[in-house]
């Protein structure tokens, strides 16, 4: 049993130089006027934010804290091709050509993403999915469940060739499962910073601006409103809070991530997830190792609005850290964050004023696939275009 004394809540990503070296944005102050308001400025927000830019439309985009301030800064940087619910099992309930099409969606958001940013900030190396966690198991529960896990690979496998996806057998180090040659990795806030200097110089962007309430055509915040014709709030995690009449069908949980010192470099050559994804880590190239994970160990606890990392899990993660580096490790950095989730896994992009479009409850996994319904929510808070089935409306 690992004791803690107090959990600090610090985030490892914010350690990289490039995002402790980014200054912070102005909070709006006054009453401003634009084609778009975007609310959250996260991956999903900034997606909007760069597509009403492309239309030449003029965009306002606020976030309550900084940019990236929720998962889409704290997460763990996965960018992994499919929607929540894989493909392979998606047949009930999504059918599979839905959760097919948001699968080549993401992997096109990967390559967008990759040529918008470059390979400092989005790194092609693909992803490993192991049957359970690297090493040998450590109970016969453990191995009883690797072996339906392994049994579930093989029909993963089977699907996606048989659709034309990119996957290979992983048999290595680290143990056995797939690998999925066309995902990648980042670290989150520099993906989100990125993107705010890019759109930046052309759309009005103000931080620490919590938006209080929002009607058709306007968006009051603390300081100021934004007058705008359409209005897209981008908030995953909380967004039951922010639009109380979406509780029932988002529900919000939290998720926890550690970071580590340096360990031998190279012994995660990719994104690395095991038993069922719910444990999950990535190397960077310096070493240190960034991974979460528990949150189905400690279900109950982890539905809640609170970001504080808690003892139960980070000690979860401490002692899975240490099989994924394959040594011993030392803790750097730990947190957590908010994340939505819906019923069947589909994400929400919903209308719910008009000219205003609500999208969140990414299941966990809203790096790629919370851009895609932020562009969705635009565009039907702009033309009234229907979001594609993939999302529930
Ligand atoms: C620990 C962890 C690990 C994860 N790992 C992965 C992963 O590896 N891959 C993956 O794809 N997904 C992962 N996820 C999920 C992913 O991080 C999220 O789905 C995604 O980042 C959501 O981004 P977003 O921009 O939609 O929303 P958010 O990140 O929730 O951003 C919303 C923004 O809105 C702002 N905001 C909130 N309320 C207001 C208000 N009233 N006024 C103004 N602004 C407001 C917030 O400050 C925030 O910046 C993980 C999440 C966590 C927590």
């Amino acid at each position: 049993m690992v004791v803690h004394e107090s959990i600090e809540s610090t985030v490892g990503w914010d350690a990289d130089p490039v995002v402790a070296a980014t200054a912070r944005r102005p909070s709006l102050d006054t009453e401003v006027t634009a084609d778009v308001c975007v609310i959250g400025l996260g991956g999903s927000g900034l997606a909007a934010v760069g597509e009403a830019l492309r239309r030449g439309l003029s965009v306002v985009g606020i976030d309550a804290g900084r940019v990236a301030a929720g998962a889409a800064g704290r997460n763990g940087g996965f960018l992994l091709g499919g929607p929540a619910i894989a493909v392979h099992q998606a047949g009930a309930g999504w059918g599979i050509e839905s959760a097919l099409a948001l699968y080549r969606e993401t992997l096109a958001e990967i390559r967008a993403l990759s040529d918008l940013l470059g390979p400092d900030v989005i790194r092609q190396v693909g992803s490993i999915r192991l049957a359970g966690l690297p090493g040998e198991p450590e109970t016969t529960a453990e191995a009883a469940d690797r072996e339906v896990e392994s049994t579930d690979c093989d029909e993963q496998f089977r699907v996606l060739t048989h659709h034309g996806i990119a996957v290979e057998r992983y048999d290595g180090e680290l143990g056995r499962g797939l690998y999925l040659p066309d995902d990648a990795a980042m670290n989150p806030a520099r993906r989100a910073l990125a993107l705010a200097d890019l759109y930046g110089g052309h759309a009005r962007l103000f931080e620490n601006t919590p938006m209080t309430s929002v009607e058709s055509g306007s968006v009051v915040t603390t300081g100021g409103r934004v007058n705008a014709g359409a209005i897209v709030i981008a908030v995953d995690g909380r967004l039951d809070l922010v639009l109380p009449e979406l509780a029932g069908r988002v529900r919000t949980t939290r998720l926890q991530m550690l970071a580590t010192a340096p360990v031998r470099p190279g012994r995660l050559p990719c994104p690395v997830y095991g038993r069922w994804g719910y444990d999950y880590a990535q190397q960077d190239p310096s070493g240190r190792i960034f991974i979460g994970g528990g949150r189905d160990r400690f279900a109950a606890d982890e539905w809640t609005t609170d970001t504080d990392p808690t003892p139960d899990v980070q000690d979860w993660i401490e002692t899975i850290a240490a099989r994924f580096a394959g040594q011993p490790i030392t803790v750097t950095h730990r947190w957590a964050a908010s994340v939505g989730y819906t019923a069947d896994a589909r994400p929400l992009v919903t209308e719910v004023r008009p000219g205003v479009v609500a999208c969140g409850g990414y299941n966990g996994t809203g790096n790629l696939v919370g851009p895609i319904a932020a562009r969705a929510a635009l565009s039907l808070a702009l033309d009234g275009t229907a979001p594609p089935e993939y999302f529930a409306t």
